[in-house]
């Protein structure tokens, strides 16, 4: 779905190049390049670069070639999914429109179906346990009948069994070598967090990947990926697999007798157990907290202070300026927040009275190549969302340092932003 977009953003850019149906078979690092045997149309031919992101899902011979292995761990589940095309459901759930159905029997939940395109498109599970089992088509095409209460028109696009599992890589890599996506962490998709985790993954590691090659990212930089992402990573997976046990839940107390009971005695049961399992289910589908409210609390790039942070809730995002969180969005005119500011360096955002001792620190990031400028913003815009003074924003929107006063120490307020503690200073 997404291929085209980015497909299309990747090669506008005149240094990409794009190569599908193309094999990576191995991959080794060496002292000063990454080097890649690939195969396509039977011939093998070798990519040397400077740096590999494994961005190859859950086989990931990326995260193999790091020394980590699957093999070992139990999936939560075997499920299997197949996506068909229907007019007719819709009509058939109209006004019962969702974009998630979960259809339980006598044991609790046993499938579900996902709208994908909202209009004929859909996605049907077999939630499956941990037993692995494989279903012909026609016990797929007599199970989605099922689900759905009768027979009714429509065409299976593919059937995939896969394997849910509950995995963080012990190592996001080093050096020259790393994984992002599903090839460092596999969660359930109960909760819809598995590529919104990866991409938080790809924003982290690339702008510490061109620092790093443009040449004013310290030796630092790339090595706090991992302890960055990696507890984002510990976390989202918790959660996602709490979702799925919220759901399977209902199969230690699956619906009574009377539900599957026709006539008002059973419409009523069911509309009992509905309404106890969408409130045991309610959780999942409130999860702002998650999506937003990560921060890099303890990384080695971000000057912590003493100042307490809000707690880190599932539902309820708050907005905070705590080193590591995400700066918060502020509407600075009826079209620009404060978001569009970022992303293309550092951004010293300043409230108050310009201060020459703010140049001190642009002057300092100059010498290291590190872009950085100022912003200067009147406090009644901003709001009491950013309550100091300063805040210094990372290219990536995340704040690495916040204060009221201009940074005292400037060369280390730099060294550590770009990764270079204990670095030979200039
Ligand atoms: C049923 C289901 C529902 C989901 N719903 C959501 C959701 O609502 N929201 C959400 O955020 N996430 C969701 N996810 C998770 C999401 O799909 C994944 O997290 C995401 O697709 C991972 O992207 P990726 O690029 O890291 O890996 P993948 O999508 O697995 O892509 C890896 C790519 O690498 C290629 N590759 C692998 N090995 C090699 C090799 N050796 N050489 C060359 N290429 C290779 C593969 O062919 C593949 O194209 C869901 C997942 C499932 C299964």
């Amino acid at each position: 779905m997404f291929d085209p977009i980015l497909r299309r953003w990747v090669e506008s850019m005149p240094i990409a190049e794009v190569r599908y149906e193309t094999q990576v078979i191995e991959i080794i690092e060496e002292q000063d390049c990454v080097k890649a045997t690939v195969k396509r149309d039977g011939k093998r031919f070798e990519i040397q670069a400077l740096y590999a992101v494994g961005c190859d899902g859950a086989t990931s011979i990326v995260r193999e070639a790091l020394g980590e292995t699957l093999d070992d761990k139990i999936p939560l589940t075997y499920t299997t999914n197949a996506i068909f095309e229907s007019a007719a459901l819709n009509k058939l759930v109209s006004g019962r429109e969702a974009y998630r159905f979960i259809v339980l029997n006598e044991r609790g939940p046993w499938s579900t179906i996902v709208a994908i395109d909202g209009w004929k498109r859909w996605r049907f599970s077999i939630i499956g346990d941990n037993r692995q089992v494989a279903y012909a088509d026609s016990e797929i095409e007599q199970a989605i009948e099922k689900s759905v209460g009768g027979r009714f028109d429509f065409r299976i696009l593919s059937i995939v069994p896969w394997m849910r599992r509950e995995m963080v890589a012990r190592s996001f890599g080093r050096h020259r070598m790393f994984v992002a996506g599903d090839a460092a962490h596999l969660m359930s998709p109960t909760g819809g967090f598995g590529m919104n985790t990866g991409i938080g993954d790809a924003v982290d590691l690339g702008w510490k990947l061109a620092a790093t090659i443009t040449g004013w990212g310290g030796a630092g930089l790339l090595e706090s990926y991992e302890p960055e992402r990696r507890p984002v990573a510990l976390r989202n997976v918790a959660e996602a697999t709490g979702n799925l046990r919220r759901m399977l839940s209902a199969r230690d107390t699956p619906p009574p007798p009377e539900c599957f009971e026709s006539g008002t005695i059973g419409a009523a049961a069911r509309r009992r157990y509905g309404e106890w399992f969408t409130d045991e289910m309610h959780r999942e589908w409130h999860t702002t907290g998650i999506q937003l409210g990560y921060r890099y609390q303890d990384s080695p790039i971000c000057v912590s202070d003493d100042s307490a942070s809000p707690p880190d809730l599932v539902s309820t995002y708050t907005p905070t300026t705590s080193p590591g969180a995400r700066a918060p969005h502020v509407w600075l005119t009826d079209h620009v927040s404060t978001l569009d500011l970022f992303g293309r360096g550092f951004v010293l955002l300043r409230t108050g009275e310009p201060d020459d001792r703010d140049q001190e620190l642009v002057s300092c990031a100059r010498a290291y190549g590190v872009p950085l400028h100022i912003v200067g913003v009147d406090q009644a815009t901003l709001g009491p969302l950013y309550e100091f003074q300063r805040t210094l924003v990372r290219p990536d929107g995340h704040v690495a340092w916040r204060g009221d006063d201009p940074a005292k120490d400037v060369e280390g307020l730099v060294q550590t932003v770009r990764g270079a503690q204990g670095e030979a200073t200039q």
